[in-house]
């Protein structure tokens, strides 16, 4: 069988996830380093671990494994929407933000739709633009690394059918204030769909912040995308959501694999949503790594941007593959942001205090 005649004609835009060192599991980190300890800051995982409650939840769950889970995941919704101020059938449940953001492609793009994205952003929402056959097109971002807003206004053509903001944005960290959403989304025509993922917006301190779930109302082409992964700790089980008008999700639920979301997952981010407690915990935790990361970053002279999220960007002004080999040679597994052409340009997660010590030690000693 010859492979190239039989894929599909979006093939040669599409990559497998690569795993390099920074993408390995710790376990095979370990290995690859032929390390026993490895502080990996680089996936911007809560060190603090999933709520105990959750834990007991899922446990629990596991007596229910020969049964299919439920397809909506009615409960979930329905305490999400509870949380949020909408109705039940304004949430879709995910397999992971991943399955969210693929999910409203399959639903939207025809192939030769433009997909308007920021330059330095998440690099899903290419992805699943050229799983479509659709055109990302890129807006470079301001002078002061921002996604530039006005910039996608002018972007857009007769041929977008999406916009995909970050927000807080990963990898910078930084923000779109609730007044330039408020207008941006205005100027947006409303048979072009906005997503806009909130992958850190519990994490996002900003007064200038706000979720977008209220534009939902009066804006039927937005889709606000969540997630379970980052501070709720529940990266492994894979569970996230969208919030939307009902005729929006309605059109996804279309598209929807019937059982995306196993039952341990749905145990898990409902018992995790009832234990605010341990949110609250997770950000304290983070705040102080922020700060111990921000003090190092100025003594040392590096740019950085305060961030909204759980990893500061910094540029440290030294060639990024030089400064990762380094560091790992010491146990410490960084982001390097060179394929969005930053090339002294470093994305660090706030682990644990350790993890934060580990990485500030071994960047003063290889400085
Ligand atoms: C981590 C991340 C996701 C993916 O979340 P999952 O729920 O684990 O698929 C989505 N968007 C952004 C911006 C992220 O950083």
């Amino acid at each position: 069988m010859n492979i190239q005649s039989v894929v599909r004609n979006v093939y040669p835009n599409l990559t497998p996830y690569i795993c390099q060192l920074a993408d390995l599991p710790i376990e095979e980190l370990k290995e690859a380093l032929q390390k026993e300890t490895v502080y990996k800051l680089s996936f911007n995982e809560n060190p603090l671990g999933p709520s105990p409650k959750a834990l007991k939840a899922m446990g629990e769950a596991l007596q229910s494994l020969n049964l299919y889970p439920s397809s909506k995941g009615e409960k979930l919704q329905e305490a999400i929407a509870q949380r949020e101020g909408v109705q039940r059938d304004q949430v879709l449940l995910s397999n992971g933000a991943d399955e969210m953001i693929n999910l409203a492609a399959q639903t939207f793009l025809e192939p030769g739709d433009e997909v308007v994205i920021p330059a330095v952003t998440f690099v899903q929402y290419e992805a699943a633009a050229h799983l479509m056959g659709a055109v990302p097109v890129k807006v470079p971002m301001t002078g002061k690394l921002e996604i530039d807003l006005e910039g996608i206004i002018q972007a857009i053509t007769t041929e977008t059918k999406m916009i995909c903001l970050c927000n807080p944005n990963n990898p910078t960290g930084a923000i779109i204030s609730d007044k330039q959403m408020g207008a941006f989304l205005k100027r947006v025509p409303k048979d072009v769909v906005v997503i806009i993922d909130e992958a850190y917006y519990e994490y996002a301190d900003s007064s200038e912040f706000s979720t977008a779930v209220k534009y939902i109302k009066n804006h039927e082409n937005v889709l606000v995308v969540r997630t379970f992964s980052k501070i709720y700790s529940l990266a492994a089980a894979r569970i996230g959501y969208g919030i939307g008008n009902e005729t929006l999700v309605e059109a996804i639920h279309h598209v929807r694999p019937p059982f995306n979301v196993n039952a341990i997952a749905q145990a898990g981010a409902l018992a995790s949503l009832n234990d605010q407690e341990h949110v609250q915990v997770s950000k304290q935790l983070n705040e102080k790594g922020k700060q111990l990361l921000y003090e190092t970053f100025e003594q040392l002279g590096f740019e950085y941007v305060k961030t909204n999220g759980n990893f500061v960007y910094v540029d440290t002004k030294i060639d990024s593959d030089h400064l990762f080999q380094e560091l790992a040679k010491k146990g410490v597994i960084v982001r390097i942001l060179k394929g969005y052409g930053l090339p002294a340009s470093l994305r660090v997660s706030v682990g644990a205090e350790e993890e934060v010590k580990a990485f500030i030690q071994a960047l003063n000693e290889i400085l």
